[in-house]
């Protein structure tokens, strides 16, 4: 494979961008070789500066629902750019995708549009803790919530890929209001609950794990923490950041039929421009400025690009009746052949899916929490993506991210898929 223009464009961006990227895990640090520099995307491929074309189970990393430049969502960026990119004044738009979020999401009555997901998780939880009146919060090992400073402790995602999941530069008075919990582990939460009785504000957790790989929770898990919450006037924080609009219509909490007090949204929401969302009960809602005192703003928040995409994506999504069906039906077939896969060669590896996202994780344990996760072999791991890539397959360059796929991935895709599948692992093994 080729990748002279990539490597070139690599060493130009190290000289001017720290590590050449503008977020860790696109240089490839845990599985070597040169990131492929992308020049266009369509559908379920994505094409590199050197004229590769791979399937792409990455999906700019959780947006591309309906695939990459979608023409409808793209339609919508660029009458919404001829009218001006940006107003800083309320829109119509704004509005609209407001209501669609609340009307699809259950538990969601108001929400508060931002920029990002690390921005709807920091809000979220300043919010928890002004509506409660309590310092503290718990998070769970593995978890990846954004960058915020109070989240950068046993971070998932590229914190856990580069071994950094505990970023220096978090003050020791910051670190302490976060306590950390085991995934899938009730016992050990409502212990923390008990050894912190009357100052945690909120729990918050990605209801599927996505960022030390695909992690579901396990049965009466989520129901479990909703009872401990309500127990003790704690809100529980579902960050469906990944998982909403992707594991259900209604992301996890539908799924699961748990439902949170406040939930975080972003990727799918933007289309793939940067957005990101906080909502839940109105009268917690209603504390945030100007109606409530918990300040929080933004420059480009609710801009008309971002909304014309986001719009035009969640109309897709309420508009399609089978969609959810359809991501299943894809999902399960990739599920049963990667499983005869490894039935065919002999291999005892395991593999996670909820609706649209998976993991296919290096080991032969059940992966229930950060310390099973971790138990991986990654090298292994390194040696499979990269000859993945070579057969034309981009998946996550780290074993702790899921992969992803939407509704332009079908027949074609599922059988290239699958039978590059069985020559880069009889490679590895
Ligand atoms: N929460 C979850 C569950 C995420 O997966 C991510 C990003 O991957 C974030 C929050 C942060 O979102 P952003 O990268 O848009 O700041």
């Amino acid at each position: 494979m080729q990748l002279s223009r990539s490597r070139a464009l690599f060493e130009r961006a190290q000289r001017v961008i720290p590590g050449g990227v503008n977020s860790p895990v696109r240089a490839f640090g845990s599985v070597g070789g040169t990131p492929p520099f992308i020049a266009q995307a369509q559908g379920a491929y994505i094409e590199d500066v050197d004229g590769n074309r791979y399937i792409d189970y990455v999906g700019s990393w959780g947006p591309m629902l309906f695939g990459h430049a979608d023409p409808d969502v793209v339609r919508a960026i660029q009458e919404a750019a001829a009218r001006s990119p940006s107003f800083g004044a309320p829109t119509e738009l704004e509005v609209r995708v407001a209501e669609l979020i609340c009307e699809l999401v259950p538990s969601i009555e108001m929400v508060r549009l931002v920029n990002s997901g690390t921005e709807a998780t920091m809000s979220a939880v300043r919010l928890a803790r002004a509506y409660t009146g309590r310092p503290k919060i718990i998070k769970f090992e593995g978890h990846y919530h954004g960058h915020a400073d109070f989240f950068l402790i046993a971070a998932g995602s590229g914190a856990l890929t580069y071994g950094q999941p505990n970023s220096p530069g978090v003050t020791p008075g910051t670190a302490q209001d976060t306590l950390l919990a085991r995934f899938n582990d009730l016992q050990h939460v409502e212990q923390l609950v008990e050894a912190n009785a009357g100052e945690v504000a909120a729990i918050i957790l990605e209801p599927v794990a996505g960022n030390m790989g695909c992690v579901p929770p396990e049965p009466g898990f989520l129901e479990g923490l909703r009872a401990l919450c309500d127990r003790h006037g704690i809100l529980l924080i579902f960050d469906e950041v990944m998982t909403g609009f992707r594991v259900a219509r209604g992301g996890a909490q539908e799924r699961y039929g748990v439902l949170p007090d406040l939930t975080t949204l972003g990727k799918v929401i933007g289309g793939g421009l940067p957005v990101g969302a906080y909502g839940g009960r109105r009268e917690i809602m209603e504390y945030v400025a100007p109606k409530g005192p918990v300040y929080q703003a933004g420059t480009l928040s609710g801009n008309p690009l971002a909304m014309a995409a986001g719009y035009a994506v969640l109309r897709k999504i309420a508009d399609t009746p089978d969609l959810y069906e359809r991501l299943e039906r894809f999902g399960a077939a990739l599920e049963e052949g990667v499983r005869e896969n490894l039935k065919g060669l002999g291999l005892d590896l395991y593999f996670t899916r909820v609706g649209a996202m998976a993991t296919l994780f290096f080991t032969s344990e059940r992966v229930v929490d950060y310390e099973t996760a971790r138990r991986c072999d990654t090298r292994r791991f390194a040696r499979y993506f990269h000859a993945m890539l070579e057969e034309g397959i981009y998946l996550p360059p780290s074993q702790f991210e899921a992969f992803f796929f939407s509704t332009a991935h079908g027949e074609r895709e599922l059988e290239q898929t699958l039978s590059a599948q069985r020559r880069a692992l009889a490679r590895v093994f």
